[in-house]
């Protein structure tokens, strides 16, 4: 991917004259904050993964006279959560009915399909078999079809082994599920194309532009970046593993903390593809934001296998060995880590076992796909999911935001959150426009 810089070009240029690479710091510098237009925004949106660069150009359509910024640290759009995924268009099924996320995603998923569609990224409706492994699943299989029904999903339904046959002839398992609605896309795809459409609609994509302090004031809010200064009304923070700390530079406590869960991967090798056609998923564990690992046949046609959720212990830390003291000191310092533990460190034991023992991570896909030996597979990456985490150790199921005066706050935006975030654009610019006071032309 290459970095994407448009729309207003002036400010590169401007930003450039500004001293390289200055220090993070949490006060202000007044002088780095010129008065001039070029520097002035209407909207900064910070963040450049899906739903920042959704949200903002969802604001350079619906309000084309704001000046619009969209601050990304990385040197291209999409490097982290949103370039990191499985590229599944969900259906919207495992979502509580009446949720944010089930209604986004269902909404979204069309949403997507029709984006892909129509600027040529490429996509695939190849449907989902979601199997149960044994008779104690089967009857929250049949909970899943009730809630995709309830969620407005059509063409759901219980295969029988014959069905199977025809359509996953390899699947294992008791009872199936047939999801014929999810697809497969490449979401980073999906963001370059977000960013070309919001430098052609007038706004600016700023990468290698890490925001490093937040100062409100009586008519702006400054924001301070490695490569200087800008002044803002208003501000959308999209800061995905970052979220809570862009909030705490603004002065707002966010009601929970981001913890993040690394997803491991293996790939099939590709003599072994055909014995996963689309997708292959469990019956999840609706206590758990996570789906249980799980095959996903790609765009570009190999087949991944994974991935599970183990604590990361760094917010972007893709190896296992990656540690940051501040994220680790962060998690283990906030009380709610400690009654999430006490709470599910069964389960987080178990997955840490499988992330770093092949042998078990091998025998969990075997219940979905009998025939699949350790030596059909290879490590493959990883992604690390922004997870938000209350006080009360309970992991936020649904997506969270949260509107101030001048700063809107994403705070949970976890899986379908890339499937939805055409929707979830539109939610957020809905938000902004009641909570700021924003009028159209
Ligand atoms: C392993 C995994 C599998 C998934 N599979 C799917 C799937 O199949 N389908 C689906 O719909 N969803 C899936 N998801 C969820 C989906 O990818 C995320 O919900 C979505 O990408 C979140 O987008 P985001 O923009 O909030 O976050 P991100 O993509 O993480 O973007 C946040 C951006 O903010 C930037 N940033 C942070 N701090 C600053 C700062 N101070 N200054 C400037 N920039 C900053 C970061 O560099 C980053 O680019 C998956 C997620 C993971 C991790």
């Amino acid at each position: 991917m290459t970095a994407i810089v448009g729309g207003a070009d002036i400010l590169t240029a401007l930003l450039s004259l500004v001293s390289e690479a200055q220090p993070s710091t949490s006060r202000l510098k007044s002088s780095t904050i010129v008065n001039m237009p070029d520097r002035r925004f209407d909207v900064v949106v910070i963040g450049g993964g899906i739903v920042g660069l959704s949200a903002a150009m969802r604001f350079a359509s619906a309000y084309p006279q704001l000046r619009l910024l969209l601050v990304e640290k990385e040197e291209s759009v999409g490097r982290h959560q949103s370039g990191h995924n499985s590229g599944v268009i969900h259906s919207g099924i495992y979502y509580k009915p009446g949720s944010l996320k089930a209604r986004l995603c269902v909404e979204g998923a069309a949403a997507m399909i029709e984006f892909c569609g129509e600027h040529g990224i490429p996509y695939q409706i190849c449907g989902k078999v979601i199997a149960a492994t044994s008779d104690e699943e089967v009857p929250r299989l049949h909970s899943l079809l009730e809630r995709g029904r309830a969620n407005g999903l059509t063409g759901l339904r219980l295969l029988d082994r014959a069905e199977l046959r025809e359509i996953e002839p390899h699947c294992g398992g008791v009872a199936w599920l047939l999801v014929p609605g999810t697809g497969i896309t490449d979401y980073a795809k999906v963001c370059e194309k977000y960013a070309e459409l919001i430098n052609a609609q007038g706004g600016t994509v700023q990468t290698s532009t890490e925001v490093t302090a937040i100062a409100e004031r009586a008519s702006e809010t400054v924001i301070e970046t490695n490569r200087g200064s800008v002044s803002t009304h208003f501000v959308i923070n999209c800061a995905g593993l970052h979220s809570d700390r862009v909030s705490r530079m603004a002065g707002v406590t966010p009601g929970v903390k981001i913890v993040p869960f690394r997803g491991e991967y293996y790939d099939l090798v590709p003599e072994r593809r055909h014995l996963v056609r689309s997708l292959i998923y469990p019956v999840p564990d609706l206590r758990f934001p996570f789906l249980g690992v799980h095959f996903t046949r790609r765009i570009g046609g190999d087949v991944d296998a994974g991935p599970n959720a183990v604590l990361a212990f760094k917010r972007e830390g893709y190896r296992k060995t990656d540690i940051n003291l501040r994220d680790v000191f962060e998690t283990f310092a906030y009380p709610g880590f400690w009654k999430m533990a006490a709470q599910y460190w069964r389960s987080g034991a178990a997955e840490m076992y499988r992330s770093f023992r092949k042998s078990a991570f091998v025998k969990a896909l075997q219940t979905l796909v009998p025939e699949v030996r350790a030596s059909d597979l290879i490590a493959d990456g990883s992604g690390v999911r922004a997870q938000a985490l209350r006080p009360d150790g309970s992991l936020v199921d649904d997506f969270q935001f949260e509107c101030t005066r001048t700063m809107l706050h994403v705070w949970n935006v976890p899986s379908p959150a890339a499937t939805a975030s055409l929707s979830i654009a539109r939610e957020i610019v809905q938000m902004a426009a009641q909570g700021f006071g924003l009028e159209r032309d």
